[in-house]
């Protein structure tokens, strides 16, 4: 497993899945195959699978040692989840909790599991199955989340919406809430040991993205800002998972042009191995370089 530095801390991720995921073609709505034909770089199988024509995910945590604390960014997708609409991750059973220790913490020393926001596939491991009941996986973790967030995911739980983030509202996010392990906070949130928040709303309404400073070193955690590099040939290109297409348009063609001219460190959510990088402008559009 790769570690990564952020100036004194130690950054390793967690991956859960990494391969073909879904159809460019399904998972943008305004995905045009002209603009991949004049990208012919962009059709590696690093991006998009050969054989399936699929775009390449990885779906992963990052476990951050900052010297003073240990810190899980998103908690990924969990074992034992039902999840039917996602055939693929349904009742998963992952290594999760070895990988995790192969880092050298165990569940009881993370202190804080700081989330993006609370998609099914960012917050599985919050919780565990103990003999029927979903529990805490972090006994001692205070679980860091933005109140809008919260908020949108509870109503839609409460309308009973069929959807896998009702789900993992109920069996990932509401049991850290009855043991009293929730903090709700404001989109502008900062954690004494160099975190703080950032709002990046659209892909969910209270997303927010996830600055790390440690000495003269930053990086952003991404979570779900962009997908795919293949967002970068186009940031206009929403996802069938985001809420507000739209205002997640207007956030990630901000965000990347921002992230490009200042030379930002990256750790997006769901790009693969080795994930670390930074956007470049080429042309009209961007690239992304991993480290
Ligand atoms: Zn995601």
């Amino acid at each position: 497993m790769q570690a990564t530095r952020i100036g004194d801390f130690e950054v390793h991720r967690i991956s859960e899945f990494e391969g073909p995921f879904i159809a460019p073609e399904v998972f943008f709505p305004e995905y045009d195959p002209e603009v991949l034909r004049a990208n012919p770089d962009m059709a590696g199988p690093q991006l998009i699978d050969p054989a399936t024509g699929k775009l390449v995910f990885s779906f992963h945590s990052f476990v951050v040692k900052t010297g003073h604390h240990n810190i899980l960014i998103d908690s990924c997708i969990g074992n034992n989840k039902e999840r039917p609409t996602r055939p693929q991750f349904h009742q998963l059973q992952s290594p999760f909790l070895v990988d995790l220790a192969s880092t050298g913490v165990t569940p009881e020393q993370i202190d804080y599991v700081m989330c993006t926001h609370l998609h099914w596939d960012h917050v599985g491991w919050n919780t565990r199955l103990d003999n029927g009941r979903w529990v805490p996986t972090f006994p001692n973790a205070r679980y860091i989340m933005a109140r809008r967030e919260f908020e949108h995911w509870q109503a839609v739980q409460q309308r009973s919406e069929e959807s896998p983030h009702r789900y993992a509202f109920e069996d990932s996010v509401l049991p850290v809430v009855r043991t009293g392990q929730s903090v709700l906070v404001d989109d502008n949130y900062s954690l004494e040991d160099g975190f703080f928040f950032e709002s990046a709303p659209g892909h969910t309404p209270g997303n927010v993205v996830i600055h790390a400073r440690s000495r003269d070193d930053r990086a952003v955690f991404l979570g779900d800002v962009l997908h795919h590099q293949f967002q970068l040939m186009q940031p206009a290109w929403s996802t069938l998972a985001c809420t507000d297409p739209a205002l997640s348009r207007t956030t990630r063609t901000r965000l990347v042009e921002e992230y490009a001219e200042r030379g930002t460190r990256l750790l997006p959510g769901h790009f693969p191995s080795p994930t670390a990088g930074r956007i470049v402008r080429r042309g009209s559009a961007f690239r992304y370089v991993f480290e």
